[in-house]
This record gives structure tokens, sequence and C-alpha cells, in this order.
């Protein structure tokens, strides 16, 4: 059978929503990103972009005949609210027919479970983040961890590297995830998924280092796409009256020079600053493509074909 990998954004805005007719062409969602790989459906981060996602998730479910469980398994790069705040009205987390596995990063030394509680609760919504029909199993995991997925079983199983090594078959799905430290103020998750010979790395919500993240570079390392934060400009990143410089993100600069580092094959940009509309986003799209060819600022709704 012929193998199916790819990708498509969801959500592509950093920090909050952008609604409004600027940012028709390359969206106003924050950060969702689905990665479909046969019919397993693998989710990263929770912004807006998942409301619209949920949605068709739940119009294919019910109009192809899916059989239940609808089973989805959801990573965090971390619990920002630009990264959560769809998650209340992601449809299928309200489904008795649904599955969803949770994997995130511990924070401030609390369970992601928790975390999530907290984001959901009374007086800040009306409904309890359990109460919902939906099955939930909530990981957190670390750095020693690999999730492992199969196309032919939708379930994932959490490794520890140091204590299993994960069987890969020709139908595994390899998950593997290295914490960065560059964002305030408990640093992310990047996760670089693999199947079939390819892979996809998802790095949101990080600062470049001088000569390059060396460690990021590492995990990075030939991958067919890698999906990279560049919420500022040079300009915004230095100029007074508020240099951006610690925030946490990137410039284009810094993620090309990852990418070359890292001998990637594509580059996509994303995390796009509230203020960056259209006009500014299609000019910085032309004129990054001229350092690195095969880079392109990401778009809400666009798909990327992996294999
Ligand atoms: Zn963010
Ligand atoms: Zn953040």
């Amino acid at each position: 059978m012929k193998k199916d990998f790819k990708v498509t954004f969801w959500g592509v805005r950093g920090s909050h929503p952008v609604p409004g007719k600027n940012t028709l062409k390359f969206g106003g969602n924050t950060t969702c990103l689905e990665v479909s790989i046969d019919s397993v459906t693998i989710i990263i981060d929770a912004g807006t972009g998942i409301i619209n996602l949920g949605n068709r998730i739940v119009a294919d479910f019910f109009s192809k005949g899916g059989k239940p469980p609808l089973e989805l398994t959801l990573l965090f790069t971390h619990l920002h609210q630009d990264h959560t705040q769809g998650l209340p009205f992601f449809v299928p987390y309200y489904l008795g027919q649904s599955i969803l596995n949770f994997f995130g990063p511990l924070n401030f030394n609390e369970e992601l479970h928790k975390v999530l509680e907290k984001s959901m609760a009374p007086p800040n919504f009306p409904i309890d983040f359990d109460s919902s029909s939906s099955v939930k199993n909530i990981n957190t995991v670390k750095e020693n961890s690999v999730i492992l997925l199969d196309t032919d079983d939708k379930k994932p199983q959490n490794i520890n590297i140091f204590h299993n090594k994960p069987e890969i078959k020709n139908t595994s799905i390899l998950i593997r995830i290295m914490n960065g430290f560059s964002h305030p103020s408990n640093g992310i998750y990047i996760y670089r998924i693999e199947y079939g010979g390819k892979s996809v790395v998802f790095c949101t919500d990080v600062e470049g280092y001088l000569y390059g993240d060396s460690k990021l570079i590492n995990f990075a390392k030939g991958a067919d796409l890698l999906i990279h934060d560049a919420q500022y400009s040079k300009e915004q990143y230095t100029s007074l009256p508020v240099p951006r410089q610690g925030f946490g993100h990137s410039t284009p600069e810094m993620a090309i020079e990852v990418a070359k580092a890292a001998e990637v094959k594509n580059l996509a940009i994303t995390h796009h600053d509230p203020a960056s509309l259209d006009k500014q986003l299609d000019e910085y799209n032309s004129k990054y493509k001229k350092q690195f060819d095969k880079l392109f600022y990401t778009r809400e709704g666009e798909t990327f074909q992996i294999i």
C-alpha cells in the first residue's frame, strides 16, 4: 500500500488570534498542526486553529461512516495560552466516541493533567476539563521518552529509551522529544516525527543561540521538513523602545542558520507575529527564499506532502 505522510497548518499565528481582512492570506488562528500518517492523526498544540480542525475531523468521521472510537493523539509543545486556547472548542473532546491521547511536558513540576485542569475550569470556562464525555489518556513525557504509534494500531506507547529499545516496524511512527530552554519561563518541547524513512520536526517558541542551537541542529539533522519559529524580524528583535530579545522567539536569520547546519530539505517559517500582516509576510517570504531556496512562510489551511 502506498504510504501517506503529510502535515496541514491549521494555525500559524503567535501570541493571539488576528482576524480581519489583513490576515486572510496567511491566516489569523494561533498554533495548531495536523500530522496525518495513513489513518493516524497526530495534532500538535491546541491554539485556535484546532477549532476548525476538530470540526473537519468530526464531519469526516460521521460522513465516512467511521467506526468508534475516534482515536487522536495530541502533543503539546508547552502550555502557553496561544497553544491551548482552542481546546475548549475542540468538538472531539465532547464526544463519547472519542479517545484522546495527550502528551506534554512537566510544567513547573506539575503533571500535564493538572495544568490542563487549571486551563479549563470555572470561573474561566463553564465546563471542567475532566467532565466532558471523551476518554482522556494524559501522559507527562520527558526528553528520555519516545512515543511509538503504528498505522495498524492507533494506541500510542510511551517508552523510556533508557529502559526499553522501541521495536520499529515498517508501519511504526516514532516521535522523538527534545527539551528546549530558550522560551520563558519553563522551556518547550520540540517533536520529531519519523515514518517510512521520512521526518518532520516541529520547533516553535524557540529563540536562537549564537552560532546556532547545536542541540537542535543535531536533533533536526536531515529532516525532510523543519517547521521553525521566526516571529520577529531583525528590526523587531533589536529595536528600541521594546527590543524582543529574550522573549523566546527567533528571527528568520536564526531559523535559516539552523536549517542550513542541520541540512534539512525544507524549512517552514511559523508563529507569525500578530503585527505581521499579509503584505509584510509576502515580502519576508520572497526575501528569505533567496537565503534558503526551500523556505516558505506557513499559511493556514495549507498542506505539505512529505510522502
Ligand atoms: Zn506561542
Ligand atoms: Zn509560548
